[in-house]
């Protein structure tokens, strides 16, 4: 029978993917299994996979196909979890033959029953549920970060969008009880925790999917917000429909609350957003940014945003790039659209020639490098709260952090300033980070 010591795990994806790696590898060290950052040290691999666009797949995909070309120890169990097995399922062991079991992202509560399987049988096994509805081991997620940790609040999304695969990889959306969260959040503060992002496809759905749960997301925030030394919160990823007035206000009245918000655009033309179904117009949406603006005069925002589109015309690009413009985000992740099996647009010729996409997102990425540098400019001189994180990984003087509004920042100090809440002097940046000064 094969025996199990060490493993390593891979994650590729977004920060929920994080998460569920931090969940299972606390399972597996309860297990009492070691962790490896060596491949060929570990007799369990796991690759915690990410489906969301087509490169991610194909480098998953090259990855576990090499691994079954040149695996150096033979007898090494090797699974598939994530985004990808929720999405290929079956698929995966025809064209993956020497994976041992694929475990889907409703599952990893199950990944010890998994394996004791696998080593018990010697068979391909799998689990794929299309809900979540387990409550996960949460308290013993084993945390890379010492300072901030994630914190999932919800599972799955019901919106819908027409490019998106998440909602048929991680199925509906699943509230976790608030009192759970409650409890998780007052465990990491005892372990030195100084700051939860809550996570979740669409965070501020929260407690819709639970007619009889009273709590809403901006409830869940004044609860969170009165643990006694959590110093800061933030979410991530939000949908502009659900960014309701009293989520505003609770971003402007609760100590906690950082005032960033993740607000994803995807288009700024009417006709495209109505055919990615992203459930509001440009007019509507804007309306709601003026507000947010309003009542929290000092808010960042970021976005997402798709360029090349199915039938994206030159004059509906140039909407998207006058909103950019016009809004000023200080984060966008932007995107080349590329089609995903399973989606709604597939149906769709993916019709706007690769070289178009890329000259538009060119474009975009040039506006927006233009506006960080601004924004950059501007932040010079001023004196920001930072939570230091850790050491400089280049230059242990120095000490890293971030502001409120997600900006990374360093400065000279000592290591014991970890985690703590310090005033610094902006005076200069390079590339994505600030320089500055402590102020004592
Ligand atoms: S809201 Fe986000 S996760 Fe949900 S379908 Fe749309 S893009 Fe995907």
């Amino acid at each position: 029978m094969r025996q199990i010591k060490k493993f390593y795990v891979r994650t590729y994806g977004c920060q929920m993917n994080e998460l569920d790696t931090e969940i299972m590898v606390g399972q597996l060290e309860h297990r009492g299994l070691t962790r490896s950052h060596d491949e060929h040290d570990a007799d369990l691999l796991i690759f915690n996979t990410c489906s969301i666009r087509d490169l991610a797949e194909r480098k998953v995909l090259g990855k576990l196909g090499q691994l079954g070309r040149r695996r150096q120890n033979p007898n090494a169990i090797i699974g598939v979890t994530g985004c990808m097995a929720n999405a290929k399922k079956e698929s995966l062991f025809q064209k993956l033959p020497h994976i041992d079991f694929i475990l889907g992202t409703n599952n990893i509560h199950d990944l010890n029953n998994v394996l004791d399987e696998v080593l018990a049988t010697g068979k391909q096994t799998i689990r794929t549920d299309d809900q979540f509805s387990f409550e996960l081991d949460y308290l013993n997620a084993k945390r890379e970060n010492k300072v901030i940790a994630h914190v999932s609040i919800i599972r799955g999304c019901d919106k819908y969008c027409t490019y998106c695969v998440v909602p048929y990889t991680r199925g509906p959306e699943v509230s976790r009880e608030p009192e759970s969260i409650v409890e998780e959040c007052r465990h990491l503060v005892s372990q030195g925790y100084k700051e939860v992002i809550l996570l979740g496809q669409n965070v501020n759905s929260y407690g819709k999917d639970k007619p009889e749960c009273s709590c809403l997301f901006h409830d869940l925030l004044y609860k969170l917000d009165q643990i006694p030394g959590l110093e800061r919160i933030r979410f991530m990823t939000s949908h502009p429909v659900d960014i309701t007035r009293e989520l505003m206000e609770a971003i402007r009245d609760l100590k906690s609350m950082c005032e960033f918000v993740h607000f994803p655009l995807q288009a700024g033309s009417n006709r495209i957003l109505k055919k990615m179904h992203r459930i509001y117009t440009v007019e509507q949406y804007l309306e709601k940014v003026q507000t947010l603006r309003e009542i929290v005069p000092n808010v960042s925002l970021g976005t997402d945003i798709i360029v090349g589109f199915p039938t994206e015309t030159e004059e509906e690009f140039l909407q998207t790039y006058q909103f950019l413009k016009e809004i000023e985000y200080s984060v966008a992740f932007l995107f080349a659209y590329s089609p995903r099996k399973g989606t709604p647009a597939m149906r769709w010729s993916d019709d706007i020639p690769e070289s178009v996409k890329e000259e538009r997102l060119q474009r975009l990425i040039q506006l927006q490098d233009e506006i960080i540098a601004k924004q950059r400019q501007a932040l010079l001189g001023s004196e920001v709260e930072i939570l230091v994180e850790q050491c400089n990984f280049k230059d242990s003087a120095l000490l890293k952090g971030r502001t409120r509004c997600w900006k990374n920042v360093l400065f000279a100090g000592d290591a014991s300033l970890i985690g703590t809440l310090q005033r610094v002097k902006l005076h200069s940046y390079s590339h994505q980070t600030f320089l500055g000064d402590r102020v004592v």
